[in-house]
């Protein structure tokens, strides 16, 4: 019941470390491992179980970094909480040079233009935005191979279903998907009936 058990790369390590977590929580023992393996993963869990930073870790261990492309995409209900694992992801990825993008409405679409132009790894944001990023091409969906949902039942009742669902049209058919959920409505049950292919699923 350790980090460096995992298996994870020096580099992950340290920024776990350097964040100021010394042990995993009870949810992150039982997820990284198989998030980090390329398996579908559902977690349900409440907030503050320490989520972000399972989905984080299980993202920059498996990114490509020698490929400026965008590899993984997160999305998240809020632009706040979008904004929070934007610092999560920056933060443990410290040591690996990881490029995040945070992708959110109310912001200047040119400059999510002019960033995504300019290469990263990762996205972090809302649907409404990456929708449109997707859909002006200026987010390429060819590389992405990591697509986590955060606070999935959150961002169906605010009615984000349909963006959810042309997103996933877009995305590789091979996608890794991880839904993080403190409940499983029937509508969080249908997108990982649809888009999940056997998914390993943990209740913590
Ligand atoms: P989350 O559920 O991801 O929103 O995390 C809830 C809070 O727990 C955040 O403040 C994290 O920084 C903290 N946290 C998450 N994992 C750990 C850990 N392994 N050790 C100490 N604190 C943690």
């Amino acid at each position: 019941d350790s980090f460096d058990a995992m298996g994870l790369q020096e580099n992950l390590l340290r920024g776990i470390y350097a964040y100021g977590f010394e042990k995993p929580s009870a949810i992150q023992q039982r997820g990284i491992v198989p998030f980090c393996k390329g398996l579908d993963v559902i977690q349900q869990a409440q907030s503050g179980t320490g989520k972000t930073a399972t989905f984080c870790s299980g993202i920059l261990q498996q990114l490509d970094y020698g490929l400026v492309q965008c590899q993984a995409l997160v999305l998240a209900p809020t632009r706040e909480l979008a904004q929070q694992i934007e610092k999560v992801m920056r933060a443990l990825g410290d040591y690996l040079g990881v490029k995040v993008h945070y992708c959110v409405g109310g912001t200047i679409v040119r400059e999510d233009l002019r960033i995504l132009s300019s290469g990263v790894h990762v996205v972090v944001g809302t649907p409404g935005r990456v929708f449109d990023m997707l859909r002006r091409q200026s987010l390429r969906p060819d590389y992405i191979k990591m697509f986590v949902l955060d606070e999935a039942d959150e961002m169906l009742s605010r009615g984000f279903k349909d963006q959810i669902y042309d997103i996933f049209q877009l995305l590789p058919p091979k996608v890794q998907v991880g839904v993080f959920s403190a409940t499983m409505p029937p509508e969080a049950l249908e997108i990982t009936r649809k888009f999940m292919n056997k998914p390993v699923r943990i209740l913590v």
